[in-house]
């Protein structure tokens, strides 16, 4: 067996666990680790009839199902790269990954399949499939024929397993190249950190079209021949309903504000579950607390991006605390430098840069951004700002290009949204930098308030008495629900775009 390739790690255990179940689904199908190698092998080898070779990139844009979690696996399998599309991405934004990532093979929904095959076809793609979360679709009525023995690929462990498209920001989407020894070794260090066994069954409400929901959580369920419970969406009530034969949750943190609204979130509906984990988008402490108090769990905050999977998380063992994301986990260094590059002493902020074993191997056809990101003594940038405690746990601040510079003065939307939030009234708040003629870029806040309880005046007021006075909004909106990608963080792009002309 190839060990370079990360199924083959999967593999070897999944072989040592044939008749357990790995997947269980909301209406009750339950799928074995043999299910699982022999749907693999059927997949593998109908790509491979298909004319994809080892290093050939395989696109899909599917809506989430065993099925397309299978298809993942065996894309690794064939020793392809795999691909995966967010559900939401219109033709235009396809046109543009099918043409960046050319891949060999595209599957996708059977609705609007006509119009995505014609743009498969004129941008080279050698087979466009379909497949159906109904499980149906001709890449399963290909793949039903295919044989369940297939001996899997051998890749080197540097070599590209999956290239992720990163979401949220401006421009041209870079592609992430993750490779099998990163995401092998990220799993193998967060399935020990979190403390995954055999007996745990992670419920699994992510989608499957970003790092979060494809690699970090279900590659813990791989190396731990645990199971996981399958949704095809999160819905808070269902989740609810499911936490008694769940022992698991990674979310974002939309997954527990929406559960904390449901009443019958207590210790009882909760009472096996033994770990909770937040990320993708800062967990509010609040948050954190309230879910603690009704539960008594502590969520559990990590800290990762599309670039390398898991950064820094809380322990499963020892201290989580709140408003930190946790340590960086082994095999990832962290250090925290100014806009001149000079490494930061503990407490003070600046851009969170990082290197080891989880760091993608660039983006995809895109060297210049790859070098851009990279700093010369081979540490990746972030773009996220951070603090470093004398102990060792990391803060996040904000995101680099979250900055707003008004009048020549650096302000850090996170720290002045914290102020904003502590205002009772607030439910949350995203800080923004609107054009401004005299100052270049004017804070801006938009508040999402409980009740009515609370005007612009009293924002104003609240951050004047915290802070100095070129970190007060010179503007507030008031809104019902702060836009929010798929993975729970608030689009500022959007709130930028929307607010401004209407600045003043
Ligand atoms: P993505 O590549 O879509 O996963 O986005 C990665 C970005 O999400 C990071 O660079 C951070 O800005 C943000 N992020 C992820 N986890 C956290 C967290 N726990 N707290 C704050 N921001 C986070």
């Amino acid at each position: 067996m190839n060990q370079g390739n990360l199924f083959s790690s999967f593999e070897k255990l999944a072989l040592d666990a044939r008749k357990s179940t790995l997947i269980e689904t909301s209406d009750g199908r339950r799928y074995t680790y043999q299910d699982m190698l022999d749907v693999t092998a059927r997949f593998a080898a109908s790509l491979i009839a298909h004319g994809v070779q080892p290093g050939d990139r395989v696109a899909a844009q599917v809506e989430k199902s065993v099925d397309a979690f299978f298809l993942y696996l065996s894309v690794l399998r064939a020793g392809a790269i795999y691909l995966p599309l967010n559900t939401a991405y219109k033709t235009a934004e396809l046109a543009f990954f099918l043409e960046d990532a050319e891949p060999r093979v595209f599957i996708c929904d059977p609705a609007g399949a006509e119009e995505k095959q014609a743009l498969a076809a004129q941008h080279g793609v050698a087979a466009c499939l379909t497949l159906s979360a109904d499980h149906t679709g001709s890449f399963l009525e290909h793949a039903e024929g295919a044989d369940a023995e297939f001996d899997t690929v051998a890749r080197d462990g540097d070599e590209v397993a999956a290239i992720i498209y990163t979401s949220g920001t401006t421009g041209r989407p870079k592609g992430a190249m993750l490779t099998h020894a990163n995401l092998l070794s990220n799993g193998q260090t967060l399935t020990r950190l979190w403390g995954f066994t055999q007996s745990d069954v992670l419920l699994h409400a992510l989608p499957l079209f970003h790092a979060h929901g494809l690699f970090i959580s279900s590659h813990c369920v791989l190396l731990s021949q645990s199971r996981m419970l399958f949704l095809p969406k999160y819905k808070a009530e269902e989740v609810l309903s499911l936490l008694p034969r769940a022992t698991v949750m990674a979310g974002v943190p939309t997954f527990y504000t929406r559960l904390l609204e449901l009443p019958g979130l207590d210790r009882e509906s909760t009472a096996n579950m033994r770990l909770f984990i937040s990320g993708s988008a800062p967990l509010l402490p609040e948050t954190a607390r309230e879910f603690e108090s009704r539960t008594g769990h502590r969520i559990l905050e990590r800290y990762g991006m599309t670039e390398s999977v898991i950064i820094a998380s809380n322990p499963f063992v020892g201290e989580r605390r709140i408003g930190s994301v946790g340590r960086p986990i082994d095999g990832v260094d962290v250090r925290i430098v100014d806009e001149q590059g000079v490494l930061q002493p503990a407490g003070a902020v600046g851009e969170i840069q990082i290197r080891g074993s989880g760091v993608m191997k660039g983006y995809w056809r895109n060297p210049e951004k790859t070098q851009a990101d990279m700093t010369s003594d081979g540490w990746f940038r972030t773009g996220d700002l951070g603090i470093l405690s004398a102990d060792g746990y990391l803060d996040i601040v904000g995101r680099a290009k979250d900055l707003v510079i008004t009048g020549g003065y650096n302000v850090y939307p996170k720290e002045v949204e914290m102020v904003i939030d502590a205002l009772p009234g607030v439910h949350e708040s995203a800080v923004i930098g609107l054009p401004d003629r005299d100052f270049g870029e004017a804070v801006t806040a938009v508040v999402v308030p409980k009740g009515d309880s609370v005007d612009a005046a009293a924002v104003i007021g609240h951050v004047k008495a915290s802070l100095a006075n070129y970190k007060v909004p010179k503007q507030v909106f008031f809104v019902d629900t702060l836009p929010r990608n798929a993975m729970g963080k608030v689009m500022k792009n959007e709130l930028r775009a929307r607010y401004e002309k209407q600045a003043k």
